[in-house]
């Protein structure tokens, strides 16, 4: 039974912790969204997405969810029968692809697998054997949430330049922004989808498109039927237009805040803070690995992901029923295997709005909830992530 007293520690994926000054922010009355000082403040915001995307290009706000700025990097570039080249990664470019395939768009596969980031050889021999460039667009994603594996996003811009290919580079980076290195204008990136309630320590209801000058220029010939999501709608000069409707005023006082508290800390801190956590986990993880019946996903150490850890149970084992006395018992709620780990994982966030103790408490709550549900795992996690956090 999850007691009632002290906090829960929410360790999905997304949502995530949401900062009291974030919280605080959105307690205000509704406004008149015509009034110049909001409208001011929401300029602001755009203007400050650019600096978190690192890009000079435009930045466009929904009132959605990742899903929604999935479907509207899709319905602005593409046309009916176009292809697109989808690395085979994780669960996310499986089901960015499967949206793409519902609007007629045709799927071409790299080969890769879920325990290793994207492979640019394979992305580059397939643009290669595209002659008459039917492939309008890559599609990536930064860092996979099912698989906690970071691919690297400027080796695949190598790889498309490599291969001389005009396709346009299009990254899901939802789960990665605010949390890894993300540069969208040096490392070519055509199109980045983003979400509020990751890294960015929002609430879910805000997404992103950042859109290069060549993604604007597509849209003027890709025929996918769109209204709400597009592009050019969103940029004209009418603020009424900036959200096609009622702008998403408490959202966006939440999104101000959070920037603030995004640009205060700095970017390249908050990805340090990111790394050290996120190593802290590995090596709690190693150790209790030791014992045969857990490991972590991602094989390659330089691939696994600042955002959050996937951490295979071995047959037999019930990855299921450890979330489920990790939230109940001890108030720590972690993600559950998605896809093809179904059952067969649990996944560790680490984003966001977090720091040392938090983290440790969270590792805690993992190691008693292995105790508990009898998973064979070595002790001593919690020491190995304490011992690194002090030494670091
Ligand atoms: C969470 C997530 C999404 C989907 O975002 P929703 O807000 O749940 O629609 C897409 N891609 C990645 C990599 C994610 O982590």
């Amino acid at each position: 039974m999850t007691s009632a007293s002290g906090r829960n520690f929410l360790h999905t994926p997304g949502p995530t912790n949401i900062p009291e000054r974030v919280l605080r922010a959105m307690v205000q009355p509704a406004v008149d969204f015509t009034d110049p000082v909001f409208l001011k403040m929401t300029q602001s915001c755009f203007a400050d997405l650019k600096k978190v995307f690192r890009t000079e290009s435009d930045v466009i706000c929904y009132a959605s969810n990742g899903h929604g700025a999935w479907e509207a990097a899709l319905v602005n570039t593409l046309s009916a029968g176009d292809h697109v080249l989808v690395p085979e990664s994780g669960h996310f470019t499986q089901n960015w692809a499967e949206m793409a395939e519902a609007f007629g768009v045709v799927i071409d596969s790299a080969p890769g697998d879920w325990r290793h980031a994207i492979d640019p050889d394979a992305v580059e021999t397939c643009l290669r054997e595209d002659k008459d460039h039917k492939i309008k667009a890559v599609l990536t994603v930064h860092t996979d949430t099912a698989t906690g594996i970071t691919s690297d996003l400027p080796a695949l811009r190598r790889a498309i330049d490599n291969a001389k290919h005009p396709a346009l580079y299009m990254v899901d980076t939802v789960a990665a922004l605010g949390t890894t290195e993300f540069r969208m204008d040096d490392w070519g990136i055509d199109v980045a989808v983003g979400g509020s309630q990751k890294g960015l320590m929002q609430p879910p209801g805000l997404a992103f498109n950042a859109v290069s000058a060549k993604a604007l220029a597509a849209c003027k010939t890709a025929n996918l039927p769109r209204l709400y999501w597009d592009w050019e709608r969103r940029m004209e000069e009418a603020y009424y237009r900036w959200f096609c409707g009622t702008p998403p005023e408490h959202l966006l006082f939440a999104l101000r805040e959070g920037l603030d508290m995004v640009l205060e800390e700095g970017l390249d801190n908050a990805f340090d803070r990111h790394r050290r956590l996120a190593e802290s986990v590995r090596l709690a993880v190693g150790v209790w690995s030791r014992a045969n019946a857990l490991s972590l996903n991602a094989v390659v150490p330089e691939e696994r992901s600042n955002s959050v850890t996937t951490i295979l149970v071995a047959e037999g084992y019930d990855a299921d029923k450890l979330r489920m006395i990790s939230r109940e018992k001890f108030n720590v709620s972690l993600g559950s295997g998605l896809g093809k780990t179904r059952g067969k994982a649990f996944r560790i966030g680490h984003m966001g709005y977090l720091n040392e103790p938090m983290i440790l408490g969270a590792l805690a709550g993992v190691e008693a909830s292995l105790e508990a549900s009898g998973i064979p795992h070595e002790k001593g996690g919690v020491d190995a992530a304490v011992k690194y956090l002090a030494a670091s």
